[in-house]
């Protein structure tokens, strides 16, 4: 069971900070997001999401000296050697637009069909008690789909308008918020790491 009264979130994104809020309102817990402590982003020197999520939470903690939760997602496509991955957010160099990012992906895969259009989303949180805690809670969600090859949909962000989640016939940025998040990579984390804390 959860019970300090605080955490420190390594992210300075407001949408995952009301996600997480949320998430851990129920165990009287307050999120302080990383910015408020004047902490710095550390250099993502992992190799994976779980690496980078573990270093984003340990510096937050060895800075603030509080339990820490940071996350690390991105997008993977198999028959591309699992590109964008840790660079989904820079794919298309470092000041990259969304779009700039997706079209470099389209461009990618333009000669791609069937399974080799596979993709998946991956999110990984990392929750530390302390900055070296040996037992990290760690959970990873997975969402799997195909690329399409054409945008479609005005919600979500990132790849979300190519992205076509199994099951589906709309692309993650045609779902409302709420469907998105029952679904996605994210939420299948939080949903994980929720059961691990009661
Ligand atoms: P971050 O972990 O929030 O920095 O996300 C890294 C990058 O992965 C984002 O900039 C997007 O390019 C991609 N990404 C992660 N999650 C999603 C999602 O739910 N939809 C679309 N793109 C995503």
């Amino acid at each position: 069971m959860w019970t300090d009264d605080k955490l420190v979130l390594a992210s300075g994104n407001q949408g995952k900070l009301r996600e997480f809020s949320k998430l851990f309102s129920g165990f009287g817990t307050d999120v302080i997001p990383q910015s408020d402590l004047h902490v710095e982003s550390p250099e993502e020197t992992g190799l994976s999401f779980v690496e980078n999520a573990l270093l984003k939470a340990r510096h937050a903690s060895a800075v603030t000296q509080l339990a820490a939760l940071a996350d690390d997602s991105g997008l993977v496509i198999p028959a591309l050697d699992y590109a964008p991955g840790l660079y989904s957010a820079r794919f298309a160099g470092s000041n990259a637009s969304d779009q700039e990012n997706l079209n470099l992906l389209l461009d990618l895969m333009k000669d791609l069909t069937g399974e080799n259009r596979r993709g998946h989303y991956i999110c990984a949180l990392a929750l530390v008690r302390h900055a070296t805690d040996p037992d990290p809670i760690v959970v990873i969600g997975r969402w799997y789909g195909h690329i399409i090859d054409s945008p479609r949909g005005e919600d979500g962000f990132g790849y979300d308008p190519i992205f076509l989640p199994d099951g589906l016939q709309q692309t993650a940025a045609e779902l409302d918020p709420e469907s998105k998040n029952q679904r996605s990579h994210r939420g299948l984390a939080v949903i994980e790491l929720r059961s691990l804390l009661s």
